[in-house]
């Protein structure tokens, strides 16, 4: 066996494996030496002040970011300078971000066939059908003919969430889900994330949703300028924090 192939088994239980990760803005050094193990059907916490990385971070594992040092392999796909592995990674990777990024002039059934009509080649009918069971799972099926402007935000966020799943993800990345949302609204949409990940979705989760990441964390990850500076479990991070860094922060969010 090569050392190729022994170093792939050993990665077999994880998802996201990231390695040594560098990236820079010019001269702006924005991700430092991240290493990130991800198992499938961990749920990942991501939390730390604004401007820390944590968006960066997470568009590099869908590739919507470009690194330059370092490795990331997502399901067994390395992530290099070609095409097809892009693409193969964004089917295996689905995003939901702060904004919801609806096509305004389409109807909610028209988002969410979209990507599976002209990526995936579905049939229309199949498509369909697909979209009205997800909107059924964030239970709205009765929007699928208005338009994403006739909406609430906390409906148009479960009709990005619902978006997502119509491509048939292996992983799920947010963004921030609730940031922009009113107060009343926040709990819609994170009691659809429960339930996601109750479901056993692998999901890498920016928030600062502190009562969400008790509820459904595995591991929650605290980032300060570019690095990940702790990881433990909820219980951990929240009560016997190991740095000034995350003593700080918390002080700061709780
Ligand atoms: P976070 O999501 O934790 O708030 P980001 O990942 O968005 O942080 O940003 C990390 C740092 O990188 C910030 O200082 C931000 O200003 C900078 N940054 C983000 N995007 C760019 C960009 N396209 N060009 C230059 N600097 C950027
Ligand atoms: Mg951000």
């Amino acid at each position: 066996m090569s050392v190729e192939q022994e170093k792939t088994n050993e990665n077999n239980d994880d998802i996201i494996v990231i390695k040594d990760l560098n990236k820079w803005y010019g001269e702006f050094h924005v991700l430092k030496d991240i290493n990130l193990r991800v198992k499938k059907g961990e749920k990942i916490v991501i939390c730390g002040p604004s401007g820390s990385g944590k968006s960066t971070m997470t568009r590099c594992i869908n590739r919507l970011e470009e690194f330059q040092r370092g490795s990331l392999t997502v399901n067994g796909v390395e992530m290099i300078e070609d095409v097809k592995n892009i693409e193969a990674i964004r089917r295996e990777v689905g995003m939901v971000f702060q904004h919801f990024n609806l096509f305004p002039h389409l109807t909610i059934l028209e988002n969410l066939t979209l990507g599976p009509i002209w990526v995936q080649k579905k049939p229309k009918k199949e498509a369909e059908a697909t979209a009205m069971k997800y909107l059924e799972r964030v239970k709205i099926p009765d929007q699928a003919n208005k338009f994403p402007g006739q909406l609430s935000g906390g409906q148009q966020q479960r009709v990005a969430i619902a978006r997502s799943l119509c491509m048939n993800p292996e992983i799920m990345l947010f963004d921030e889900p609730t940031s922009a949302l009113d107060p009343e609204m926040i709990k819609e949409v994170l009691d659809v994330m429960i339930e996601l990940a109750n479901e056993g979705m692998t999901m890498l989760c920016v928030t600062h949703e502190m009562g969400f990441a008790k509820k459904v964390a595995d591991r929650v990850i605290f980032m300060d300028a570019g690095e990940i500076v702790e990881q433990n479990t909820p219980e951990e991070i929240f009560n016997n924090p190991q740095t000034d860094r995350l003593q700080l922060f918390l002080s700061q969010i709780l």
